[in-house]
């Protein structure tokens, strides 16, 4: 069974701009997590499909992609963005089945796709070097140049806006691209390789293979002609990443997830913060690198927000992803699993609320029940481990030196945010915490385009998102002149 998107069959990959089988004509079920039924066939992509894309695209950068120019590059990203909003409806159906996220949340995923789009179209002619001041007799200046060929292994939670970051800033700063979707959810990967061939980009200068992450990713992520390589994961694949570009010495960026926390203090605004403490936690199901999965509460309003958050809980419902309800299934009955046995290791803790999935749910998705946990201790195993699920932990303190103690207190650090009408915390807090994000009195700022994003510790390292991309996905070169 195949899927027919914007016209193209599943099981092809996106080569040199042509639509094609892959070389073994291995195909793979792609699963619908609402329901565990096979939604379709996809290629299994390898070796010989990642050698043959890596090859376009160095074709393509050797070629008029190379030498385009940023208005050129822009124009076609702007392209991109607008057919992407054409196919909003197809797009976010694709995204809702393939990965289980409620319609409404798949739908504004597109928008951020366009939005990528639209930003790096109008960054990359904006992106220039400098001029240094040297010695006597020389002019020094600096150009911002492309990697070359880029190579991009997404995740499955969020692929169009991850596609968007990545992807978008590496071809509009000039690089030629091959894209390695994730096996549990390709299709608008896939849709999004049509859509930049329908916009004009240049065959080669983006290429997709589907397939596993130990067969096309591996051969992606170990290949000798690839010079940057950008990954969104788990740790411990990212650390197989980070060692495979160690041996072909390219720059990587890692974006590895993260224990975001929420500081709510005595003073904050409780009844504005808490659409925020709740809805950082179970977006996506809480499948979200920049999920909030713990909430730290000063003692003299713990009760408040426990009983609050408690109340916003027990109102949410669980069930297939184009019902649009607050939470949809887990991308897989591995991540269900997953999810499972930390809610077992959580069987000591206090639970203050669940959610509840609903009884038309069908039996073989991978539905978790959201859970909140409070009084839990920093140090206990759900307070320390990224779960990946709809899983939220809340944590009492004292103080203000006791909450950043807990806070910086993990191996992650990606995202926190602080909650406080006192400005002179907001300020020591925004510098203290461990955090490539620090949010004050919000969280997440609606996905924040332009906003430089990515991690310290085990989240990783680079920045991602706005015009900091646009410098990871360039090399400086350095032109010193002697005229005398
Ligand atoms: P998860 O374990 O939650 O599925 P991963 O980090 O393993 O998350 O997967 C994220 C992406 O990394 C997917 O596209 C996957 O195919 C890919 N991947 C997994 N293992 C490897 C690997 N050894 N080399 C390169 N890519 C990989």
């Amino acid at each position: 069974m195949t899927f027919r998107i914007l016209d193209v069959d599943s099981t092809h990959c996106l080569i040199a701009g042509r639509w094609q089988r892959n070389a073994s004509g291995e195909t793979m079920p792609l699963i619908n997590p609402s329901d565990g039924k096979a939604l379709c066939e996809i290629a299994r992509g390898g070796a010989d499909d990642i050698d043959a894309a890596v090859a376009a695209a160095r074709a393509a950068f050797d070629g008029p992609w190379g030498r385009s120019t940023a208005v050129e590059r822009g124009r076609i990203l702007s392209k991109i963005g607008a057919l992407v909003l054409e196919n909003i409806d197809a797009l976010a159906k694709m995204e809702a089945l393939d990965v289980g996220k409620p319609l409404a949340q798949a739908r504004a995923d597109v928008i951020a796709l366009a939005r990528y789009m639209e930003f790096y179209a109008g960054a990359v002619d904006k992106l220039h070097g400098q001029t240094i001041p040297y010695l006597d007799g020389y002019t020094v200046y600096t150009l911002r140049e492309p990697h070359g060929v880029t190579g991009h292994i997404i995740p499955w939670n969020y692929p169009m806006q991850i596609i968007g970051r990545s992807v978008g800033a590496a071809l509009a700063a000039g690089n030629a691209a091959v894209l390695k979707p994730a096996e549990e959810a390709c299709l608008t990967a896939l849709a999004f390789g049509e859509l930049a061939r329908r916009a004009g980009l240049p065959d080669g200068a983006l290429n997709v293979v589907s397939g596993t992450g130990a067969e096309a990713g591996a051969a992606l992520t170990a290949h000798h002609d690839v010079n940057h390589i950008s990954f969104t994961g788990s740790v411990a694949t990212g650390r197989l990443i980070q060692q495979a570009a160690g041996q072909n010495v390219v720059p990587v960026t890692l974006e590895l997830g993260g224990k975001s926390p929420q500081l709510v203090f005595e003073d904050a605004d409780i009844d504005a913060a808490l659409p925020f403490l709740v809805g950082a936690g179970i977006q996506n199901a809480g499948q979200t690198c920049s999920a909030s999965s713990r909430i730290l509460v000063q003692r003299g309003v713990y009760d408040e927000v426990v009983s609050k958050m408690a109340a916003r809980y027990a109102a949410l419902r669980v069930g297939p992803a184009l019902d649009d309800l607050a939470v949809g299934p887990l991308v897989s009955m591995r991540q269900k699993q997953i999810v499972e046995g930390f809610l077992a290791q959580g069987a000591d803790l206090s639970r203050a609320a669940t959610g509840e999935v609903i009884t038309q749910a069908p039996s073989g998705g991978a539905y978790v029940a959201p859970v909140l946990f409070e009084n839990v201790p920093p140090d206990h195993v759900l307070a320390q481990d990224e779960i990946f699920g709809p899983v939220q932990v809340i944590i009492p303190f004292e103080d203000e030196a006791e909450a950043l103690a807990i806070a910086n207190g993990t191996n992650y650090g990606l995202v926190a945010s602080v909650w406080t009408r006192d400005g002179a915390r907001q300020m020591r807090l925004a510098r203290a915490l461990r955090a490539g994000q620090v949010f004050l009195n919000n969280y997440g700022a609606g996905g924040g385009v332009e906003l430089p994003f990515g991690g310290a510790g085990l989240s990783g390292h680079g920045r991602e998102k706005g015009f900091e991309a646009l410098y990871a996905f360039t090399a400086l070169k350095t032109v010193a002149a002697y005229h005398g």
